[in-house]
């Protein structure tokens, strides 16, 4: 089984719509692990088939009929997470469990946080591995192994020999946990003035992983001054090219009638993601 991670230094490249294309062309389970801000199911429309409930960091939970009110939870927590009135802020509590450790009476216990979701789905191209972080959780990292997890498990139902995972934008937690392991990642950039760092920083995450890297320049023409300073910079490392997109309204009009670009258009942009999904599938090994 092959999997690709489809990544970006930071959000609005494109990347989602990317996904959903290769998704139409492409037999396959489907992860979205931008689990933040998860956007895929509006292209892709996923009928949920089974949820299970996901916990991330424990919460410290005071049980007041234990407590004598010695306020040393409340001067060892470093988060500022409890009160003086010895409740706790959830939002603020980070799990450490230092405030049971320093209770005289046992009136701390930590607990199961309710952290999120995750699902299972079907989508009119194939099954599909997605999830959702409650607001102000920050377990983004281990809800997306849940992702990943899921969507192994779904292939080998299956028989799907390839996972195409949506990854979240940015270098932090959950986008190393989106790649590590994958078969090749695809970073989807656009010729901006920050392009050249964030590609900088998110091949230095893969490179650390040992994740083989390819780029996609999408919306090449808004500056081709800037999209050839980052051919030059991939050809000096050796990162491949596999496809250059023009700016094209049809990625919005596509998102809009919650379709794929290539179900959506037949047109040029189809085409040209047509032809570096063949160039990605020989880089997965997946075509001759
Ligand atoms: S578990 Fe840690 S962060 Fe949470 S309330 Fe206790 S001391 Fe504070
Ligand atoms: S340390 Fe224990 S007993 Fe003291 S205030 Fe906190 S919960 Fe109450």
């Amino acid at each position: 089984m092959k999997q690709l991670t489809i990544i970006s230094g930071k959000g609005g490249t494109g990347k989602t719509s990317l996904t959903a294309a290769f998704a139409s062309l492409a037999d396959a389970v489907l992860a979205d692990c931008d689990v933040d801000a998860s956007d895929l199911h509006l292209i892709l429309k996923p009928d949920i088939k089974k949820k299970e409930i996901f916990h991330g960091m424990e919460l410290a939970s005071v049980d007041k009929s234990r407590c004598i009110d010695c306020k040393k939870c409340y001067e060892a927590c470093r988060f500022g997470a409890i009160d003086e009135d010895i409740n706790i802020i959830k939002e603020s509590c980070e799990g450490c469990g230092v405030c049971e450790y320093v209770c005289p009476t046992d009136a701390i216990k930590m607990v199961e946080r309710d952290s999120g979701y995750s699902y299972i789905s079907e989508t009119r191209f194939g099954p599909m591995s997605h999830a959702m972080l409650m607001t102000a959780e920050e377990a983004s990292g281990e809800l997306v192994a849940v992702v990943r997890e899921n969507a192994k498990k779904l292939a080998e139902k299956y028989e799907k020999e390839l996972i195409i995972i949506d990854g979240p934008p940015g270098i932090g937690c959950p986008v190393i946990s989106s790649i590590t392991g994958v078969d090749l990642v695809l970073i989807v950039t656009e010729p901006t003035l920050s392009a050249i760092h964030d590609l900088e920083r998110i091949l230095e995450v893969a490179n650390h992983f040992d994740v083989p890297a390819v780029v996609c320049i999408n919306k090449y023409d808004i500056n081709e001054e800037r999209a050839a300073d980052i051919e030059k910079y991939c050809r000096e490392r050796n990162v491949k090219i596999v496809g250059k997109l023009p700016y094209d309204t049809v990625f919005t009009d596509a998102m809009i009638h919650e379709k794929s670009v290539v179900e959506f258009s037949d047109g040029k942009i189809s085409e040209e993601i047509k032809g570096m999904w063949d160039v990605i599938k020989k880089e997965l090994g997946l075509a001759e």
